[in-house]
């Protein structure tokens, strides 16, 4: 919707930030583009704006930027970048509801920031998303692209009149998120600052003791104020990843702790979920097909990226304080006999 709205179309070329869902690229193929894959910074896993630099061309529409499992990308760099080469810039903060960066909330620095509901994510109504920006004219594109070509009407709606009106202006699909969806989420908002600030406080509680064994936590780009934990995203040491492949080490500590760690998303040009050779519709020309082959890509910081990070889910931030120590033990067992894994 956001790509859409902000005017990009066929045959035109989107920057993706090569660590994330597969819905970054697919939603970019979703309007006819060309997703471009571009490189991380090995530090955050997030957009690497260097790369971003090396990977534009005159074709390029939009770039688009994930905060990434709890960290902010560098919203700084991104941004004097798209300003200079006069690109727009859209958030994608499915990962990141409630972070803020310059003590701003992420998704207000882009033309638009971009969020997921569904069931996985911090604020949830099982399925559902929203765009935010504080664009007149993208707002009222954005509202005509939801709801096929209709927008709300500046007047209440008169007895059996309905509140969306046929203005026609721009031809739309449905993508409208129900009441119902849309209450359940304010009577979560409710509770989202309340519950990032635990998560962050475990968090720091989990960096120090993870570290002790040699791992390296995430980190966020400088000017993050508040990080919001989608995942706790951890480097393991060098050491153990030489003895056991990163699959299995997550393997072992989720079964330890009774909840799923995961490895990190491959990167996307190895990513199993990502082929737009299976679906007719994008086999456009050999020309359309050749741009879009995610091999492609070469993108070393994100594979070496996808070797070494695990995943762990939010909720085991939820837990009490005193839970922090049972992870630092199940990882402490977990390493000790990576041998043997
Ligand atoms: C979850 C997620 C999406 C997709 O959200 P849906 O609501 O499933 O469409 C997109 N981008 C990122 C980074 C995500 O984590």
């Amino acid at each position: 919707m956001a790509l859409e709205g902000a005017g990009v179309g066929a045959g035109d070329e989107v920057i993706v930030p090569a660590v994330s869902w597969v819905a970054s690229a697919s939603a970019v193929l979703g309007v006819n583009a060309v997703p471009i894959l571009v490189d991380i910074d090995p530090r955050t896993g997030c957009l690497d704006p260097a790369a971003v630099e090396r990977a534009l061309t005159p074709r390029c529409r939009a770039v688009t930027v994930v905060h990434l499992g709890s960290a902010v990308a560098d919203l700084t760099a991104l941004l004097k970048l798209c300003q200079r080469h006069g690109i727009p810039l859209i958030e994608d903060c499915a990962q990141a509801h409630g972070a803020r960066f310059a003590n701003r909330h992420v998704g207000t620095f882009g033309i638009a920031g971009t969020f997921s509901m569904q069931h996985s994510k911090l604020l949830t109504s099982g399925e559902g998303g929203a765009v935010i920006t504080d664009d007149g004219d993208l707002a009222r594109r954005l509202a005509h692209l939801r709801a096929d070509g209709r927008s709300f009407g500046d007047e209440p709606p008169g007895p059996d009149q309905m509140e969306l009106q046929e203005t026609a202006e721009l031809m739309g699909s449905n993508y409208c998120l129900s009441e119902f969806h849309a209450a359940i989420l304010l009577a979560q908002l409710e509770k989202l600052e309340a519950e990032n600030t635990t998560r962050r406080d475990n968090a720091a509680r989990l960096d120090a003791l993870l570290r002790e064994l040699g791992c390296e936590p995430q980190a966020t780009s400088p000017g993050t104020t508040a990080r919001a934990y989608y995942t706790y995203v951890l480097g393991l040491p060098a050491p153990a990843l030489a003895r056991a492949p990163v699959e299995r080490i997550a393997e072992a500590l989720s079964a330890e702790l009774g909840l799923t760690c995961k490895p990190m998303y491959a990167s996307l040009n190895h990513c199993r979920l990502y082929r737009p050779e299976t679906r007719r519709r994008f086999a456009l020309s050999e020309a359309f097909q050749e741009a879009v082959r995610p091999r492609r890509f070469e993108l070393p910081a994100a594979e070496a990226f996808a070797r070494s990070h695990i995943a762990l889910p939010h909720r085991l931030l939820l837990a009490d304080a005193s839970a922090m120590a049972d992870v630092q033990r199940a990882m402490d067992k977990v390493l000790s006999h990576v041998g043997r894994l």
